[in-house]
């Protein structure tokens, strides 16, 4: 069954550290309005799981639950 802690969770049952950032002058998504930004650890793609649940442009984290290939919401 599907829940919300399928987006933050790994199949191994560990928790993903998605941490929403907020950055008041940084780029925003025009939807949810989060804060959407390549992560801090150098990544130069803004990450799509930074967006809100409910944004069209959100998608599950890779190592999440729902991440996965064969995941049905
Ligand atoms: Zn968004």
């Amino acid at each position: 069954m599907a829940s919300d802690s399928d987006h933050y969770m790994t199949p191994r049952g560990e928790y993903i550290r998605i941490v929403p950032m907020q950055d008041a002058l940084g780029p925003h998504c025009t939807e949810c309005e989060r804060t959407v930004i390549p992560r801090a650890s150098g990544g130069t793609e803004a990450e799509p799981w930074q967006h809100a649940m409910g944004c069209s442009q959100y998608r599950p984290h890779p190592d999440s639950i729902a991440g996965q290939p064969d995941y049905a919401a």
